[in-house]
């Protein structure tokens, strides 16, 4: 045999065994949250999408680095928008044995904080796939609370579309909420992240060793159950500054004044916050008025409405979920748990209306998470029962802010 024959043989069988290491590698699916244009939740200058893809990138980082037997795939590993549905064809078409999407949750009340991890409705309960996700979830908020997090909202079964439409072991986890202060300093710092991530990866990693054989211990997922399930806070609750003010002991009272300081703080920060969203939002409905040609007449629009009392009948904003041939009660697997949807005609049909707020980014950032189950749902407005356009509704306003 020649020097060349067997230089050439050697690299054959070399490159054969790579492909077999290669080919029993599983593959996991990281999904970093929105992108692109879908900006996620919002706060100020802060957006989901941005959190999103850097805990993302060091999940998939260490993993990379930590486990040899796992292939990470990205859905994205930049600023670019997909639609869930595409996220789910990743996964389904690599053939993943995991996928994980990371997310930020907002809400109206500032003091709502936390992580949270949601698991699909349609998960098997029978059989080797049983109590996988679940599983995962729980070990999310097992690791979240060990590495210093001091709230936990617990696990949840929910149809969100993501969960739904992927055939493996399928999670959603919420690593902080972008609307309070303590949570959006953290998950916007790179410290923050990178800890998220931390405990991200060892939860994978207990998964990964818990279900080596194929199934799930039953016991321990009941032991997982019975600790994490529920939410867990660690801190004391939050002090009121305005309903303590004159009964503070001397000794608190400095305690008092930081909580004063803080909820005016944040009260500021909402307000900017707010004002930047109206403004955006006239923006683009102007920029959509343009490019159709149409006019907005905003001397009308600024006009204000009074009710029988004389006070002012001030816009609104609702999420239109659906559009029906009839009415739909609460219960209906078509609303997918949602409660409370109203239905008003609108000609031969009726449209299915949720949520109520006076604040546009609350009703946008609330739509975020309503997208994850109703991936068509749009914001709508009101004055009174009227219903007006959403450019209306946000020019009132922002002749209000004014
Ligand atoms: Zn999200």
């Amino acid at each position: 045999m020649t020097i060349t024959r067997r230089i050439l043989l050697l690299l054959v069988s070399l490159i054969c065994a790579w492909q077999a290491v290669a080919a029993r590698k599983v593959v996991w699916v990281i999904d970093a949250g929105h992108g692109g244009h879908d900006v996620g939740c919002e706060f100020g200058y802060v957006y989901e999408k941005d959190i999103c893809l850097a805990v993302a990138k060091e999940v998939g980082r260490l993993v990379k680095k930590d486990l040899s037997d796992v292939r990470v795939e990205f859905t994205r590993e930049r600023d670019r928008f997909l639609s869930l549905q595409q996220r789910c064809d990743i996964a389904n078409q690599r053939g993943a044995e995991l996928f994980i999407s990371i997310h930020v949750n907002s809400a109206p009340n500032p003091q709502a904080r936390g992580t949270e991890s949601f698991f699909a409705t349609n998960t098997p309960t029978k059989g080797r796939q049983a109590g996988k996700s679940e599983l995962l979830a729980l070990l999310l908020q097992k690791y979240y609370l060990n590495n210093g997090r001091e709230v936990s909202r617990g696990v949840k079964k929910r149809e969100l579309y993501v969960c739904e439409h992927t055939n493996m072991t399928s999670v959603l986890t919420e690593v902080g909420f972008i609307t309070n202060t303590a949570d959006r300093t953290y998950i916007n710092s790179k410290e923050g992240q990178a800890e998220l991530a931390r405990s991200i990866v060892q939860s994978l990693k207990e998964w990964k060793s818990l279900t080596a054989s194929g199934m799930v211990p039953q016991r321990t997922l009941r032991d997982l159950r019975f600790a994490y399930w529920s939410p867990v806070s660690k801190v004391a609750e939050v002090v009121n500054p305005q309903a303590a003010t004159g009964k503070a002991e001397p000794a608190d009272s400095q305690l008092m004044a930081d909580a004063k300081a803080q909820a005016e703080a944040d009260a500021k920060a909402k307000a900017e916050a707010e004002a930047k969203a109206v403004a955006e939002a006239q923006a683009a409905e102007a920029e959509k008025a343009a490019k159709a040609g149409i006019t907005v007449d905003s001397t009308l629009i600024a006009a204000t409405l009074t009710d029988n009392t004389g006070e002012e009948v001030k816009p609104h904003f609702a999420i239109q979920l659906m559009n029906t041939a009839k009415p739909i009660h609460d219960g209906d697997p078509r609303l997918k748990g949602f409660k409370g949807v109203r239905f008003i005609a609108a000609g031969e049909r009726f449209k299915g209306i949720y949520s109520y707020s006076e604040s546009y980014l609350d009703i946008k950032n609330e739509l975020v998470g309503v997208r994850e189950t109703f991936p068509e749902a749009f914001i709508v407005a009101f004055r009174g029962n009227q219903q007006i356009t959403t450019a209306e509704a946000l020019n009132a306003l922002n002749s209000k802010q004014k």
